[in-house]
């Protein structure tokens, strides 16, 4: 089939039993790759002659040797309320592979039917959600920030019911990890100290090598602070492209601090501090502007978990660290995006009056940013044309310019860094939806297209130029279903 040059091992099969099911795919029909990430398969070590040799595998009609597909048991906070009926109910985990770089990647096969923890679902994921899926891991990835990748999509003519009837897909997806907070609330709820200290040593062992030889109670602390600065990190990088998850569930958290599970997510347009982009999400829970503090609350319910075997004092520590890591990479992101690399003591005033005034005169948040990236090279005319009130703009642009005046580099030195930290493209819903009615009459071509363009979000992609515009009125805030 293909030439591979991956080591095959399924290092979850260590943990106790309890963490999983053996489950066999239940087949699709009539299945065919319609979009396959060649450039991800490189890198885990293998190259594909013909896409379609791996239809079988995305349908579940057909296994590699060593593939021993599993759910996962995990629980996890919904919503805030404690789920213990959670694990994989619709993705089975392969099997994972070390790439020849010594890169773990888990296999993970998402809509292949369904599971001890099915529960009332199907098991299936649909043709939208499942691009949506491909796209937004791509998109993130191409803006350097720590995610899920897509390998390929499979598409079948099998009706799956949702609010209308849909068709199936499905989703090989692959990352370092596909552990969640959520399996430690398991094994800490329901399967005791013993294996709780299992999983956690199995993360380490694989996720946090550099951890492994200190003793065991630095190495617990340790690792917490690790996972807690990097979900602090992720989500101030969320902010810094105005990036919505929607379900912020602690079952949706990586463990590695990866951008896990996408579903009604959304890029913000206009700048709305409370943007909801979850229609089930009535309170705004899940909103924009709470994403840093929904963070911190996952991480305390991860927290909780360890008490059985952490000391709380230590905890509590680790915990600590959230907030500063978060400030701090935030502040980093921040300056970045507007160009500052002396530091002011103005420079957070400037950053939160920045977003005051985005919010209240509702500006696109990717233009603004952009547009200031090439104030020197364009003019202000793009940045003031943001604006129904021009002398808001040209407020905000004096002040700045004031600023600029306190740094060192020369303009275009700085704007070309500014523009490595303010994207031209982003994955704006409508673009999504664009896609996805193409491919719903058998036309993949925009989505791949899509994917070329947000793989280099940075670049200024002059051919590409339409992908970079405000959203037409139909675009703005669509309602995106929560159901996948
Ligand atoms: P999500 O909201 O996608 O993070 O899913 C939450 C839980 O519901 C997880 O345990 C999923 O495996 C499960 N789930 C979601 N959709 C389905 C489905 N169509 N069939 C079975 N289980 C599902
Ligand atoms: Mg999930």
């Amino acid at each position: 089939m293909s030439n591979n040059a991956f080591q095959v091992e399924h290092r979850y099969l260590d943990l106790p039993d309890n963490f999983y099911s053996r489950v066999q795919p239940t087949p699709l029909t009539e299945p065919r790759v319609v979009c396959f990430n060649h450039k991800l398969a490189t890198r885990l070590g293998f190259h594909v002659r013909n896409e379609q040799d791996w239809a079988g595998i995305g349908a579940g009609t057909e296994l590699l040797e060593g593939m021993d597909p599993i759910a996962m048991k995990y629980t996890g906070h919904q919503f805030g309320v404690y789920n213990p009926e959670l694990g994989d109910g619709r993705g089975l985990l392969l099997w994972e592979t070390v790439a020849p770089d010594g890169t773990r990647w888990d296999w993970h096969l998402k809509g292949a039917g369904s599971t001890p923890y099915s529960r009332f679902g199907d098991g299936r994921a649909v043709l939208r959600s499942t691009i949506r899926e491909y796209l937004c891991s791509e998109a993130m990835y191409g803006l350097g920030i720590p995610t899920t990748r897509a390998l390929f999509m499979v598409s079948s003519k099998d009706p799956v019911r949702r609010e209308s009837i849909e068709s199936a897909a499905t989703l090989m997806r692959v990352a370092k990890s596909h552990i969640r907070f959520g399996h430690f609330e398991f094994a800490a709820h329901h399967e005791g100290p013993e294996a709780l200290k299992t999983l956690l040593e199995h993360v380490i062992s694989l996720h946090f090598p550099h951890l492994i030889n200190l003793p065991e109670t630095q190495r617990h602390a340790r690792w917490l602070e690790d996972v807690v600065e990097r979900t602090a990190r992720l989500i101030a990088d969320w902010q810094a492209v105005g990036f919505c998850h929607g379900v912020m569930n602690s079952d949706n958290m990586s463990i590695i601090g990866d951008t896990f599970d996408y579903g009604p997510y959304a890029f913000l347009d206009d700048f709305d501090a409370g943007y909801i982009c979850n229609h089930t999400d009535q309170s705004g829970r899940y909103a924009y502007n709470r994403q840093p503090q929904m963070g911190f609350t996952n991480c305390q319910y991860l927290a909780s978990a360890l008490l059985p075997i952490m000391e709380e004092d230590s905890i509590r520590q680790c915990l600590g660290r959230y907030e500063s890591a978060y400030n701090e990479r935030f502040r980093h992101n921040m300056c970045a995006k507007l160009g500052l690399e002396e530091n002011d003591e103005g420079d957070l005033s400037l950053i939160m009056d920045t977003f005051s005034m985005l919010h209240e005169h509702k500006v696109d948040y990717t233009h603004f940013f952009r547009g200031i990236s090439n104030l020197h090279k364009h003019g202000n005319t793009p940045v003031r044309d943001l604006f129904a009130d021009r002398s808001v703009a040209d407020e905000w642009l004096e002040r700045y310019e004031a600023r600029l005046q306190k740094e060192t580099r020369a303009h275009d030195e700085r704007e070309y860094a500014m523009r490595k930290a303010n994207p031209k493209y982003i994955l704006r819903n409508y673009l999504a939806q664009q896609v996805i009615v193409e491919a719903q009459n058998g036309n993949y071509d925009p989505m791949k297209e899509l994917l070329n363009v947000l793989a280099n979000p940075f670049d200024e992609q002059p051919d590409y130029q339409h992908y970079a515009a405000l959203p037409p009125d139909w675009g703005k805030h669509l309602n995106i279903s929560c159901s996948s």
